[in-house]
């Protein structure tokens, strides 16, 4: 490189101004020789931490990824900043394979993206062991390890290679994975020298997070299609059924909408995924097997048509939204039915089939243990985003002013009469009933259950006849909670009394219980507040009309150019670089530079064409 500064080669190939707060001292580190460690959130850009120091070091970086897609798509990006780099994966045919890597003894590529399973193999450590290799990055480096979601065997050997090589590499290795037994595997098995670590807060501040509790989700999950027509987005659902039914009924209902799970063909599978990345189909359908290959930047919503099995899930799907810093929802469609499933996934869980059955029943607890948590995420009436942090050991404020309890009106209500009531019941009916047999008896119902185990009889039954059901629920799940009550984690799900239950029965203890005073304004405001959402990432006001107009035209023509080079439209440019554009509304060539995302190579390649657009549609009339 001629310019051998980092700041120049972010501006020059990225276009961008400036380092965010980790990516300087993460480069720093590796320019200085040391190992590194970079744990940050999705979409903090743990990319350009490895990839600036690549084209500012003599020698190749060979960057690991898991998956093909992942590195299709960095690949892509680079060669459209303008940087040499390829990809050695079994996506290639032989004859590709031996011409790229011919190419990569030449000296082509400063940067190449190898499968690990490739490493060991003969033909590639050939090529290694005569070349300087000065970085080896590992990027979802959680996958070295088996506490995380993506356990990949094939990891285990990145070291392997490392101890091959005649000089030892820099090993640089990002993860967005925060729990300390993941990040020490990580350092323990790519065997870290004293890593420089840098970890961000887990916080992502566009993301608007929204729990609801729904009769109808699937009305729900229509009409917020409606109201955000043309944006892209994904609509995760427990199971493959219900992507079925949830993908064919919106389709008849004429919504653009394609599916994603396991049990569909290859070759389904990767056409229905390349529409979506490629915003062919703005809306995807799918199982939580659908997602670490996504890099896609332009996600605005990632609903959720049911409740995962616990917050590293959730906040890992719905962390697909929003990658490129723009406005982006993430809204959970509760029903107490998810809790069900949920449980059966962990009772007939077969991952573990290796470990013994002592050790087995200890993960299987300690499954339902982070059910339960991820449970009361969609009970709390506390800040939501708060409530994740917290789980993940970050303390911050508990207002955020960004999620659907922040933005409810609460007031207090005195709910001891009902709690009195519902452990009253539990107590009298001697600790042998579920959820639902308790509600009916204090609701009064009439059901063949109900008068079958003798409920007529019970001193609580019907005493709170007036009082409706979903509130004797919010209730019930409050004093859960709260730990005023148990509910055993089995098949039968029943509820005990605990200690703490006997304050309210025996002491007098009295409850109050934060309650919406109206339903959160989330689908309703929700459209307005991505748009600011998205200008505010930029800090200015909502866009205008005219804005607003651009910004399409803006799309139409990155979406033009991307079907010309033949990369998803995101990686033309993001939907924040075509958001300051419309504010900017460059007129020359200096002007487009300053717009974020906009480099030199870029620029020559597509700017003037932007340029041009931006003209006709602003013009003199302004
Ligand atoms: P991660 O791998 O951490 O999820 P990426 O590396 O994919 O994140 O980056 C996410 C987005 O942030 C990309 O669109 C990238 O271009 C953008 N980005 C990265 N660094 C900067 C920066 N310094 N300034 C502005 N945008 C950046
Ligand atoms: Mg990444
Ligand atoms: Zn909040």
């Amino acid at each position: 490189m001629e310019h051998n500064n980092k700041y120049h080669i972010l501006k020059k190939y990225f276009g961008y101004d400036t380092f965010r707060s980790a990516q300087e001292s993460l480069i720093d580190s590796i320019l200085e020789g040391r190992d590194v460690l970079g744990i940050m959130p999705t979409g903090a850009g743990k990319s350009l931490c490895y990839q600036i120091p690549a084209l500012m070091m003599e020698g190749i970086t060979l960057v690991i990824s898991p998956l093909i897609s992942l590195m299709k798509d960095q690949v892509g990006s680079l060669n459209q900043a303008g940087i040499h780099a390829a990809f050695l994966n079994s996506s290639l045919t032989a004859a590709q394979y031996y011409k790229a890597l011919g190419f990569a003894k030449q000296g082509r590529y400063p940067i190449i993206y190898v499968a690990p399973e490739r490493l060991v193999t003969e033909e590639f450590l050939d090529f290694a062991l005569h070349t300087k290799i000065a970085m080896v990055a590992v990027d979802e480096a959680h996958c070295v390890s088996q506490w995380g979601q993506d356990f990949r065997p094939s990891y285990l050997k990145i070291l392997e290679f490392i101890e091959k090589l005649p000089s030892r590499p820099v090993v640089s290795a990002f993860t967005a994975t925060a729990t300390k037994e993941v990040r020490d595997d990580i350092i323990d098995i790519l065997q870290l020298r004293s890593p420089a670590m840098v970890t961000t807060g887990f916080d992502r501040d566009n993301l608007y997070f929204g729990v609801m509790t729904v009769k109808d989700r699937y009305g729900a999950i229509r009409n917020y299609l409606e109201t955000h027509r043309g944006t892209s987005g994904i609509i995760y659902c427990l199971t493959r059924r219900q992507v079925e039914e949830v993908c064919e009924k919106l389709i008849r209902e004429g919504f653009p909408v394609t599916r994603y799970h396991a049990g569909l063909s290859d070759e389904e599978r990767r056409r229905n995924q390349d529409d979506f990345i490629y915003d062919r189909v703005p809306v995807i359908a799918a199982t939580s097997a659908f997602g670490m290959g996504i890099d896609k930047s332009n996600v605005r919503f990632v609903l959720h048509y049911g409740m995962p099995k616990n917050l590293e899930s959730y906040y890992q799907e719905a962390g697909r939204a929003g990658r490129d810093g723009e406005g982006a929802e993430c809204i959970l469609y509760y029903s107490g039915q998810d809790v069900i499933t949920n449980q059966l996934f962990i009772d007939n869980n077969q991952d573990n089939q290796e470990l013994d059955g002592a050790t087995r029943e200890l993960v299987r607890e300690r499954d339902r243990e982070r059910l339960k948590k991820m449970t009361f995420y969609c009970f709390t009436n506390e800040c939501l985003r708060d409530y994740i942090l917290k789980y993940f050991g970050e303390y911050k404020s508990n207002y955020c002013g960004n999620c659907s309890n922040c933005l409810t009106q609460f007031e207090e209500v005195d709910v001891t009469e009902i709690s009195r009531a519902l452990l009253g019941c539990v107590e009298t009916s001697r600790q042998r009933y579920g959820t639902t047999v308790i509600v009916d008896t204090v609701h009064g119902a009439d059901t063949a259950k109900i008068r079958s185990y003798g409920m007529k009889d019970n001193p609580y039954y019907g005493v709170l006849a007036k009082v409706p059901v979903y509130r004797i629920r919010q209730v019930l799940n409050y004093l859960h909670m709260e730990g005023y009550l148990l509910i055993t984690p089995d098949d039968y799900a029943v509820i005990k009394l605990t200690k703490e239950s006997l304050e309210i029965l025996r002491e007098g203890r009295q409850i109050v219980m934060k309650m919406a005073k109206e339903a959160p304004k989330a689908s309703k405001d929700s459209s307005s507040r991505m748009k600011k959402g998205r200008k505010a990432s930029l800090g200015q006001e909502a866009f205008t009309g005219k804005e607003e107009s651009l910004f399409d035209r803006l799309r139409a023509l990155r979406t033009e150019i991307a079907r010309e080079e033949k990369v998803p439209p995101y990686i033309v440019f993001s939907d924040k670089t075509l958001t300051h554009m419309c504010i900017v509304k460059p007129r020359t060539k200096g002007e487009m530079l300053t717009v974020s995302g906009v480099g030199e190579f870029k620029y020559d390649k597509y700017g003037k064409r932007f340029l041009d657009c931006i003209e006709n549609e602003t013009g003199d009339k302004e």
